[in-house]
């Protein structure tokens, strides 16, 4: 299946000389929406994955079909602020200032197999945060699952540990 031609890309956003890969024009498809979730759960049949974590927003989109599919429970890595019991936090750096993700503290089970789903790896920082959070709770990440990635940024070097799957690659 051509999934790339699903993916539409737009110029200049969200700032200048970033080509944004929008993946709305792949999800209204429902024929390559459900490819590409059987594909990552394809992946992650033998794994014996009981938690799947998506980070806010798009991770939400791809993670929770994949849970549902496998039989796991879905937790969310969010934003600072917007998840109301306990949390841990990870504090990272992007190119210019600092980001923050956080975790419900009681989300994870010490030594549980946990995947990792959003819709694209660019520098990686955003998934090497969410996996800090996982293994800050005890959690072992067992695969990290994008629909793209964009392989010049060279964000898989920085998850050279963990085992990292990608449907499209630019
Ligand atoms: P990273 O932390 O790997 O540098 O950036 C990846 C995060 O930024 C992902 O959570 C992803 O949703 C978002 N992101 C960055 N660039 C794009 C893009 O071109 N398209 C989409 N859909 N998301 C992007």
């Amino acid at each position: 299946m051509d999934l790339k031609s699903k993916i539409r890309e737009i110029n200049d956003f969200p700032k200048e000389g970033i080509s944004f890969k929008d993946i709305t024009t792949l999800l209204k498809d429902g024929e390559s929406f459900r490819f590409c979730i059987d594909k990552i759960v394809e992946d992650l049949k033998e794994k014996k994955v009981g938690i799947v974590v998506g980070p806010e927003a798009r991770g939400f989109l791809m993670g929770t079909p994949v849970a549902y599919a496998l039989g796991a429970g879905f937790v969310p890595v969010r934003k600072p602020g917007k998840l109301p019991a306990e949390t841990v936090k990870y504090e990272y750096d992007l190119e210019y200032g600092k980001d923050c993700l956080e975790i419900h503290k009681d989300a994870i089970v010490k030594g549980q197999r946990v995947a990792i789903v959003d819709d694209l790896l660019a520098t990686g920082g955003t998934i090497e945060a969410t996996a800090k959070l996982i293994e800050s709770l005890g959690g072992q990440v067992v695969a990290i699952e994008f629909l793209i990635e964009l392989e010049f940024l060279k964000g898989r070097e920085r998850l050279k540990d963990y085992h990292v799957n990608s449907l499209i690659k630019y």
